[in-house]
């Protein structure tokens, strides 16, 4: 049987998570809120039945333990360690804030909470494995501004003339018949959560399409666009406008030619973000 400290167990076993860790110096300890947790060197790994299984590192961890850890102010890690939006730091974040820390700065708590996109996949076309490529490039993208990308549901969908899908010209405003048609596609998707339609090709050829009736919050991505491309649809989505800048998400000249990736948002988009009512406290 698959138990909790075999989630421990996993993490451990993921890239270069045991490296940086080092040894256990703890036995397996289990919180009397029924968190359980192994310590080691470099870090700890938590699990909870609410916030799954992550991993605490160095500077973050030592501040974490000083605020009480687990049950003290912070709570439960609910992320593993990210690189930060100024990309030269890293953050952690907790149930009710996060701990940064860079060389230049030391070690910051910052009491803004994280958020969540939840997303339901529909798979007209692509493998699990692209899904969650996606998935998680988009979370990449978006957790350094403090919203994570959550896929909580996948399904797929077999109806062959809809996996390639008349778009039109997706950014005129104007649902097509066909889009129409996978946006009714919605079971098991929660009011304001994002039904992820994964489709083999649009007419017009696009990477996807972010618009969709307000009732029916949607994205469209085709399986074959770069790994980016789930996030800038859902930066359409949320109401996000083309510029001009390859550095940032919402480069009008197409999501591969962003240049050093991963691509960033400025401090107004995260806010916008942050603010849409598809964001919700994870
Ligand atoms: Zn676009």
């Amino acid at each position: 049987m698959f138990t909790d400290f075999d989630a421990i167990d996993k993490k451990y076993k993921e890239k270069s998570v045991g490296e940086r860790l080092g040894r256990a110096t703890s036995s397996d300890l289990v919180t009397t809120t029924g968190v359980k947790m192994r310590e080691f060197e470099g870090g700890v790994i938590c699990w909870s039945p609410h916030a799954g299984v992550h991993v605490v590192f160095g500077e973050i961890r030592d501040r974490w333990i000083l605020e009480g850890g687990v049950e003290g102010s912070l709570g439960c890690p609910l992320s593993d360690e990210i690189v930060a939006a100024d990309k030269v730091g890293v953050l952690t974040f907790f149930e009710n804030g996060s701990i940064y820390f860079s060389e230049f700065l030391g070690v910051v708590v910052r009491t803004v909470l994280l958020k969540c996109l939840k997303l339901h996949a529909k798979v007209l076309a692509g493998s699990d494995k692209k899904i969650a490529t996606l998935v998680r490039a988009a979370a990449t993208v978006f957790l350094p501004y403090g919203v994570d990308v959550k896929c909580l549901s996948q399904e797929r969908i077999n109806i062959p003339e809809l996996a390639d899908v008349d778009v039109g010209r997706c950014r005129d405003g104007i649902v097509t018949t066909e889009m129409q048609r996978l946006f009714d596609l919605r079971d098991g998707v929660g009011e304001d959560e994002i039904a992820f339609y994964c489709v083999r090709s649009t007419d017009r050829p696009s990477n996807g399409c972010g618009l969709s009736p307000r009732d029916q919050p949607s994205v469209i991505v085709v399986v074959g666009a770069d790994r980016w491309s789930l996030a800038h649809e859902l930066g359409h989505l949320l109401q996000l406008v083309h510029i001009s800048d390859n550095l940032r998400l919402m480069f009008g000249g197409g999501t591969s030619n962003i240049s050093d990736p991963p691509p960033d948002l400025s401090s107004n988009e995260a806010n916008t973000i942050r603010n849409n009512r598809l964001t919700h406290f994870c």
